[in-house]
């Protein structure tokens, strides 16, 4: 049900205009939680401190891209005073993403601030992990709790193919030092690609349990103009077909907090996850918000509505007006996301690096 007097004004490039002109008593738990209007409760923020990569995977980003100016991107203090705003109004997990987050320079100026921030009690992080082996311990001796690499193969060559640049020796040193570092639990993320990796879902779960990794099967989302998507599809349900004819899967009423579902084999502590946006709707429970690397607030990764609070940043708000602006946003968070199949006709014009996956 839509309430037609939430609506916010938009300026002409589609974001909110910081005008307040809800009722923040109806957005806000007496204690101070961000509810939104269908009574979700917000206590986790997705972060991006940049749209820049070192990898251009091809379902992320085109292969010439070009990035944003410096001076529109978020400076590291202003998304400190952001993370902290979410914070005092109740959000207890941040996690830290981008763009490649660990190509931002002095990322771990930002990180080490962020986990010594009262009250929040889950700093993770997701990474492509070309940069792990020289961070991991630093992100350790930060406080983040978790990290998520993405990992869609094992084979070098079609590695290359489809960051375009990366490396996968860097990315296996990566995953090998965050467990030297002490991380546990860390979560592997593979997108699934018909005719790209599919022949690759068993090996990526061996990969997985044999070094005590979970992994998450990620249905691709139809985010930027990348064409030609729905020839390379696969639903969560097939690929579980796929890996079950080699490890046994039992159903888990685990959860990350997330979209994604568990399963576990037997003899193993790995979880392995399914995230599917298109055959499983997750936006009854949703919990989330996210920023983009230019200061926009994303009520839903699947919609384009947006609060522009590097313009409330940049504006002179105080503390308090800057809470408000947040409170405010709850307001456009809508129902749900609207993916559909039909894969080459993106509902959302904005590429996963900006959005922050
Ligand atoms: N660079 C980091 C990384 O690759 O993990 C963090 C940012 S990346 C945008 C976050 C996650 O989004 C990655 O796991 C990536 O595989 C996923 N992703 C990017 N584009 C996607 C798409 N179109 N559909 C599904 N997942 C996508
Ligand atoms: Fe970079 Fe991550 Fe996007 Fe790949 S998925 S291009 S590593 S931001």
């Amino acid at each position: 049900m839509q309430n037609e007097t939430l609506r916010p004004e938009h300026t002409p490039d589609g974001l909110q205009d910081f005008r307040p002109n809800l009722d923040p008593a109806r957005l806000m738990h007496a204690e101070g939680a961000l509810v939104d209007k269908y009574g979700r409760r917000i206590t986790y923020l997705r972060l991006s401190i940049t749209d820049r990569c070192d990898f251009r995977c091809t379902y992320c980003m085109a292969e010439e891209m070009s990035f944003l100016p410096r001076d529109k991107v978020m400076s590291l203090e202003e998304c400190l005073r952001v993370s902290a705003a979410f914070v005092s109004l109740g959000v207890t997990k941040l996690r830290i993403t981008g763009g490649e987050p660990l190509v931002r320079k002095e990322a771990m100026w930002l990180i080490e601030r962020l986990g010594a921030l009262p009250g929040l009690e889950q700093l993770v992080l997701t990474t492509n992990g070309s940069q792990l082996e020289r961070f991991a311990g630093p992100l350790k001796a930060a406080g983040v709790k978790r990290i998520n690499i993405s990992l869609d193969t094992l084979k070098p060559d079609r590695f290359k193919a489809i960051t375009r640049i990366g490396d996968l020796g860097k990315v296996l040193q990566g995953i090998a030092a965050a467990r030297a570092a002490g991380f546990t639990r860390t979560k592997l993320n593979a997108v699934m690609m018909r005719g790209t990796n599919d022949d690759e879902f068993v090996d990526l779960v061996q990969f997985a349990v044999e070094n005590e990794l979970d992994i998450s099967f990620i249905e691709e989302m139809p985010l930027g103009e990348i064409h030609g998507r729905d020839n390379t599809f696969i639903s969560s349900e097939e690929a579980r077909q796929i890996i079950g004819q080699r490890y046994p899967l039992v159903a888990s009423e685990e959860s990350s907090g997330g979209p994604a579902r568990y399963w576990r084999t037997p003899g193993s502590e790995s979880r392995i996850g399914f995230i599917s946006p298109h055959s499983h709707n997750f936006c009854d429970s949703c919990n989330r918000v996210r920023i983009t690397a230019q200061g926009e607030l994303y009520p839903c990764l699947g919609q384009n509505d947006a609060t522009n609070l590097l313009s409330v940043l940049r504006g002179g708000a105080d503390d308090a007006q800057l809470r408000q602006a947040i409170v405010d946003s709850m307001g456009i968070k809508p129902w749900g996301h609207d993916f559909t199949q039909q894969m080459n006709a993106p509902q959302v014009v904005r590429f996963m690096s900006m959005t922050g996956g």
